[in-house]
């Protein structure tokens, strides 16, 4: 019975790179640590949703964690908010915010040079000083991280089934927020849609007059004129990590996604220094305590989100120097496995550096100790195609784990009232 370390770099999986001699970033980076775990491991590939599909990083963690994102997603803003340590209540949804930089109607930045919190809480609270009521809903604008937010809207019968407005690519103006085409409440999601369409609209004025952005534009930076939404979400109740698993787990990160799944399935947030959930983060401070608390709990989840924000930025070489620090750090992982604890490293989904944007790419996944040593020496999404794992889906990473981990019930046992796959009776 194994105990398991489970780390997700995030927008891991790349594209090979003209600059880096049409290697991908795993490829090109000198990793002597994971490339040990990987050789006495085993690896495959991921499809965190399904082959082709780009996933977003709400959806494939909960595919990770075993949830299907298809029926179990209660919705990024949500997560967003409880990473933040906002509990959504009835009659509210939340959306997950980009301030972003317009210029005419386009956008030109999604992410308005990745303006500090200093100054993007700032830009909240004058929207939400000028702004608060329309057509019966409440708003609320949290600054969460950098460019992040959420944007509360309460009131009786609002609708979670509304469209995003952020299109995800530059050169665009905002989309409309529209209510779905397959709407339970067809009247409810288009007087939501409506009322946010007004919110959007009054929310760009404020923030065009605001005296943050004309000092940012003084200073030569892009200003943080409008908010792009996506991912409206709801109260979440989904069933627990522990029920589900058998596991005892904890998370440690530094976005407020990241922290928000893992408290949607009632895991522990340890907030350990220095984890920033920036390329600045302190990896070493979330490795050496992952191997603390991994003798009082399960599991522990580790999110490192630097990998993601390099590809986001198209910044190939800065990918693979933060790979090879993160691999550095992670020696302080190598001798886990002696005292019982598996470790798992894989990435959400592919990003690539080329393009900016999640692609659809599998994802190099290894386990160490693996169960069976596959052969493989290296950790890269080229080498693993030999792995012994082969091609897996998101949905299958947690049986594996528990396979993995000595902890899988055999089929069609009964020992519970509920259908389980782990074993409920264990010594540990
Ligand atoms: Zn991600
Ligand atoms: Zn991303």
């Amino acid at each position: 019975m194994k105990r398991v370390v489970f780390i997700i770099l995030d927008g891991l999986g790349d594209r090979p790179i003209a600059d880096l001699g049409y290697k991908t970033p795993l490829q090109a980076a000198f990793k002597p640590n994971i490339d040990k775990l990987a050789s006495k491991g085993m690896i495959g590939l991921v499809h965190p949703i399904s082959p082709g599909v780009p996933p977003g990083s709400d959806s494939a963690h909960l595919a990770y964690f075993g949830y299907d994102p298809n029926t179990e997603n209660p919705g990024r803003g949500s997560l967003e908010a409880l990473g933040y340590g906002i509990k959504i209540g009835d009659d509210t949804i939340a959306f997950r915010v980009n301030f972003a930089t317009l210029s005419g109607d386009v956008i030109i930045d999604r992410r308005a040079g990745r303006i500090e919190s200093e100054y993007a809480s700032q830009l909240a609270d004058e929207v939400n000083r000028e702004i608060g009521r329309i057509d019966g809903f409440d708003f609320k604008l949290i600054n969460t991280l950098d460019h992040r937010g959420i944007l509360i809207v309460s009131g009786l019968n609002v609708s979670r089934e509304v469209t995003d407005t952020d299109p995800h690519i530059i050169g665009v103006p905002p989309l409309k927020c529209m209510p779905l085409e397959k709407a339970s409440n067809p009247d409810n999601a288009k007087r939501t849609a409506n009322a946010i369409n007004r919110y959007l609209r009054r929310v760009r004025d404020v923030l065009c007059k605001s005296e943050v952005n004309k000092q940012r534009m003084a200073e030569g930076k892009p200003p943080a004129n409008v908010i792009l939404i996506r991912g409206a979400g709801v109260k979440s109740s989904l069933e627990s990590f522990n029920d589900r698993w058998g596991f005892k787990a904890a998370c440690i990160a530094g976005g407020p996604l990241y922290k928000g799944v893992a408290a949607a399935l009632g895991m522990d947030i340890v907030n350990v220094p220095g984890a920033t959930g920036r390329v600045d983060s302190d990896f070493n401070s979330k490795f050496r305590y992952a191997a603390r608390i991994v003798r009082e709990y399960d599991f522990v989840f580790i999110h490192i989100k630097a990998t993601d924000i390099a590809s986001h930025d198209r910044k190939p070489s800065l990918k693979v120097k933060l790979i090879e620090k993160i691999d550095h750090e992670m020696e302080i992982l190598s001798n886990l496995s002696s005292e019982g604890v598996l470790i798992v490293l894989t990435g959400d989904h592919s990003t690539s550096c080329i393009t900016g944007m999640h692609t659809g790419d599998p994802v190099p996944i290894l386990f160490y100790d693996g169960v069976r040593i596959d052969g493989v020496k290296r950790f890269d999404e080229i080498s693993a195609v030999a792995g012994g794992l082969g091609f897996i889906r998101g949905l299958n990473i947690m049986p594996l784990v528990l396979n993995a981990a000595d902890r899988a019930e055999e089929f069609g046992i009964k020992t519970s009232s509920k259908p389980r796959m782990y074993r409920m009776h264990y010594n540990r």
